[in-house]
């Protein structure tokens, strides 16, 4: 079997059916999704499971394995960082959301933006960071939105919403939809048009949590998935 080596965000560890043995998947950093089954690694002894937890990123190296239905098998693994940030159940959304985001290709976009987090180390709770990821989803799936203006009627004056129908919603055309302030409104706008690192827009408690409702909603949508969170 060849070795390869690669580096990938620990989605999710699993037992096998053998005794102290695991299966876990891996988000790489190219976007492609790897299952690798890990000899013994539920033992206190061993020096790769510490690099196993969810929400590592970690250094691999394994067997390749040359029969598609044969899982490949981890050699080592070793922890690059940590995040400490991630809640555990952000951790198992994209888990599963990890088969979409390969379909749609956009394992190795979020893959980047979720690194560009990190090193930023921005001072957001997990409720924002949640927020923020779900965001993310949204700017590299194929859903194309209007942010120049209301994406009815295209003014760009009196914009207080936002729908994942279209885009920002001036005040005639959104009844049916959350009001939200200009805050939110930049942000949203930012998040579109500027790279991750660049937002420096303030968002509010209240605006967040409207706005996360709607990306549940988009997402169920785009995606097709249930989501937890
Ligand atoms: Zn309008």
């Amino acid at each position: 079997m060849r070795i390869s080596n690669s580096k990938g965000l620990i989605l999710q560890r699993r037992d096998s059916v053998k005794d102290d043995s695991e299966v876990i998947t891996v988000l790489l950093e190219n976007g492609n999704l790897l299952e690798l089954f890990s000899q013994g690694s539920k033992k206190i002894t061993s020096k790769n499971s510490f690099s196993l937890n969810e929400g590592t990123i970690t250094n691999i190296e394994f067997f390749q394995s040359k029969n598609k239905n044969k899982m490949s098998r981890l050699k080592t693994a070793r922890s690059v960082e940590i995040f400490d940030k991630l809640d555990p159940l952000y951790i198992e959304f994209i888990g599963s959301i990890a088969d979409n985001l390969k379909e749609y290709n956009l394992g190795s976009k979020f893959y980047k933006n979720l690194m560009l987090f990190q090193k930023n180390k921005m001072n957001f709770n997990s409720e924002n960071l949640v927020f923020l990821l779900n965001m993310i989803i949204v700017k590299v799936s194929n859903v194309v939105l209007y942010f120049r203006g209301c994406y009815i009627c295209k003014r760009k004056n009196e914009i207080i919403s936002f729908s994942y129908e279209g885009g920002l919603l001036c005040e005639e055309h959104s009844t049916n939809y959350p009001n939200f302030n200009k805050g939110a409104i930049k942000f949203l706008f930012d998040i579109n048009f500027k790279n991750i690192d660049e937002i420096n827009s303030n968002i509010n408690f209240e605006d967040i949590k409207n706005i996360k409702q709607i990306q549940i909603e988009a997402l169920k949508e785009t995606l097709g998935i249930y989501l937890k969170i």
